[in-house]
């Protein structure tokens, strides 16, 4: 029996290899494998191979068989799950029942629990596959093959204990280790499925995270441990304008500084990967800063040790200009309001200073009677409403330049006279008289004298003033020197103003800032001026082609320049003559109507023009106006702007609806271009500005009446 036995087993054996192969091609690596129809095609090929396996036994005894039947029936339990097993049961009991003979019973029995323990193993002890498979396969194996031992008492009697005898062998050393053996090869075989899947899922996520981070719009790189970059995305390289080979195989701290512009060292790089951000600067070809926001992911190897980092950046520079752009707006809208407010508070005690004695002192005029006390307190009045005056003068002209509507009317004029106009007003200023160790004196180069310049010669003086007045005002004793002479600078011929002092200077670090709007150097101190005089000036120099700057010591003094375009128009020399027009008033025997409201201004422009025979008729409103030139022969009108019931603008266009004839000269306190043009737009001949300026006034009166024009 001993090589019959043998072959037996064999037969057996590779029965059970076929099957186990068949279970991989068939079953693990089947998509199809959880349809019905396939189930039922497994069940049956199981059933049929249980069936070749019955058809290949040991015959113990006569109809007392024994095979593998309960190996295959046990495993197609625990691997095929019910309907494939089920269907391969019945054909297995088909054939036993068909094949009769003792060991039917014991047979029945065999086919009925095994394939029912493997079942349970597969619905109740799933995870037996997980951990410690060959205890549960063993486990499994001893139970069915328990069970079929104890199925010999289904034997003939006779036959138990011979049967036994041959069994218990084969049991331990056949059954158990095959059914062992038959699962682990098939487990094996579904882990070696399952593990080629998840490395072709691993290559096809990996596959799909380059993709990822390749079409990222931001940097990405992966460094070893060694910082050395061993991938790097497109974005990075066009950040960076560099190619794979400039950046491959380079260690990541090669490339970038620290935010403090310093090169990055490994040391500082390895701090800074620890940080879940951190931020680096490339320094392009061109010597830009490129600003980069590294977020940080640190990459672990199996044992959990650090294997490399992935680093993602922001590409943060315009983001940080923009927030330095957003700083320096900021922190000039804080200065320009801390300025008005100081500004705001100058101003005040500017205009308080100069009223106080207007006011102060017209109450004194009313009382006193000594005729030379009151010729002194009027000149003080007079001093101190002109400063009032200038100050308003400078505010409306800071306006005009910031608004674009300052005017500036060319002429042509002799430089050697007017500088020593200036001059003149200079030597006899009383502040300067009242400065005992102070002088002024005029340097005009000979060359100069007799020469014509052709520009704006009033805001040419009001730069002059304003800078003379500064050295007066900065200088207590030496000398302030007026000069000029020509220069070329960037290659045109420019007139160099200079107004020279030997004050306490200016500090160089506020050289610059001085000429801005409401800037002083003393600031934080006691200070008198609103600061406006010194960008009026700039804004004017810069209006007339020029620049302005300033050279100074501290306690040694300070040198004021402004250059002036040396333009001499010839040609058009004639376009350019003033009218010569009498400064006194040369109206004669006329009737004017002075339309005002304020009592205070008609008097004393009534005043003014009460002499030569001149017959006036005072207004109130436009209304008036209109009823007295219905009644009278009217011939000049002085019209305030800004009246009750019918406004200056309004009357005017009416007169001139019928009549062009009337001289209509507009007064008003607002002096703004805007006011000017719109007077002009509806009738009136000519505009005066509130002072009047008695001068003034009668220039244009003649002016209009004897037919010139009047350059302003
Ligand atoms: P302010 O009305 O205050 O004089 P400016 O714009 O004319 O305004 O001058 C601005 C500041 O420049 C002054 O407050 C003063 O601090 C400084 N400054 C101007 N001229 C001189 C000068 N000749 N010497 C010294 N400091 C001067």
């Amino acid at each position: 029996m001993g090589l019959k036995y043998f072959f037996i087993i064999v037969q057996n054996a590779s029965l059970l290899i076929t099957f186990a192969l068949l279970y991989n091609y068939l079953w693990v690596k089947n998509p199809q494998k959880n349809k019905f129809v396939f189930k039922i095609i497994s069940g049956i090929i199981i059933g049929l191979l249980s069936v070749l396996i019955m058809s290949f036994p040991a015959i113990f005894f006569k109809g007392i068989i024994f095979d593998t039947r309960s190996v295959i029936l046990a495993i197609s339990g625990l691997f095929f799950g019910f309907i494939p097993t089920f269907i391969a049961t019945l054909l297995a009991l088909a054939y036993r029942i068909y094949l009769g003979g003792a060991g039917i019973y014991m047979g029945i029995a065999v086919i009925l629990t095994s394939p029912l323990i493997g079942l349970y193993w597969h619905y109740f002890r799933k995870h037996w596959s997980s951990k410690n498979f060959i205890l549960e396969l063993l486990l499994l194996a001893v139970i069915v093959h328990t069970l079929m031992f104890g199925y010999t008492l289904l034997l003939p009697k006779d036959k138990i204990i011979s049967t036994i005898e041959i069994l218990w062998l084969n049991l331990l050393f056949v059954y158990i280790p095959a059914t062992v053996l038959l699962g682990w090869f098939m487990l094996n075989q579904e882990f070696a499925f399952k593990n080629i899947q998840a490395d072709k899922r691993f290559i096809e996520t990996q596959k799909r995270f380059i993709t990822i981070l390749q079409k990222l719009k931001l940097s990405t790189v992966i460094l070893d441990k060694n910082f050395e970059i061993y991938f790097n995305n497109k974005t990075f390289n066009e950040i960076l304008n560099l190619n794979d080979e400039q950046i491959q195989k380079k260690k990541f701290n090669e490339l970038f500084s620290d935010t403090n512009n310093k090169p990055l060292s490994e040391l500082r790089l390895r701090e800074l990967l620890l940080l879940p951000n951190f931020e680096t600067i490339y320094i392009s070809k061109q010597h830009n800063e490129i600003h980069l926001y590294w977020t940080v992911v640190q990459l672990y190897d199996l044992n959990g040790d650090i294997e490399g980092y992935a680093l993602i950046g922001e590409n943060i520079t315009e983001r940080l200009l923009y927030e330095k752009e957003l700083q320096i707006a900021r922190n000039k809208a804080e200065e320009s309001d801390r300025l008005k407010t100081s500004f705001l508070s100058n101003i005040s005690h500017e205009i308080r200073t100069p009223l106080n004695s207007i006011i102060g002192f017209s109450d004194l005029l009313i009382e006193k009677e000594d005729d030379d006390e009151k010729i002194e307190f009027l000149s003080i009045i007079k001093y101190s409403s002109n400063k009032l005056l200038d100050i308003v003068n400078d505010v409306i002209d800071i306006s005009r330049l910031e608004t674009g509507q300052m005017k500036i009317t060319r002429e042509y004029f002799d430089i050697g006279e007017f500088i020593s106009f200036v001059f003149k007003i200079y030597e006899s200023d009383k502040v300067l008289l009242s400065k005992n160790n102070l002088a002024i004196k005029l340097d005009l180069p000979d060359y100069l004298k007799g020469q014509k310049l052709y520009s704006d010669k009033t805001r040419i003086q009001q730069i002059l003033n304003n800078l003379i007045n500064n050295a007066i005002k900065y200088t207590d004793k030496g000398e302030i020197e007026l000069s000029l002479e020509l220069s070329r600078i960037n290659g045109t011929d420019m007139l160099v103003f200079k107004v020279k002092d030997t004050g306490r200077g200016i500090p160089d670090n506020m050289l610059n800032i001085i000429f801005d709007r409401f800037r002083q150097v003393e600031e934080n101190d006691y200070r008198t001026g609103t600061g406006l005089g010194l960008s009026i000036c700039k804004g004017i120099v810069e209006l007339l082609g020029g620049q302005i700057w300033v050279e100074s010591t501290v306690g040694l003094g300070s040198i004021f320049y402004f250059s002036i375009p040396y333009i001499q128009k010839e040609e058009n020399y004639n376009d350019f003559i003033i009218e010569n027009v009498d400064e006194d008033l040369k109206l004669y025997n006329k009737t004017i109507v002075i339309a005002e409201d304020d009592p205070n201004s008609f008097y004393y422009l009534n005043k003014l023009l009460s002499k030569n025979d001149l017959k006036i008729y005072r207004a109130v409103n436009g209304k008036e106006v209109l009823e007295i030139i219905k009644n009278q022969k009217v011939d000049l009108i002085l019209m305030d702007l800004s009246m009750p019931q019918m406004s200056g603008l309004e009357c005017t266009k009416i007169i001139r609806e019928t009549d062009k004839e009337i001289k209509i000269i507009a007064q008003t306190a607002y002096a703004s271009l805007n006011d000017r043009d719109r007077a002009i737009d509806s009738g009136c001949d000519e505009f005066i500005s509130k002072p009047i300026n008695k001068l003034e006034l009668y220039k244009k009166i003649n002016a209009l009446f004897q037919n010139k024009i009047l350059i302003e």
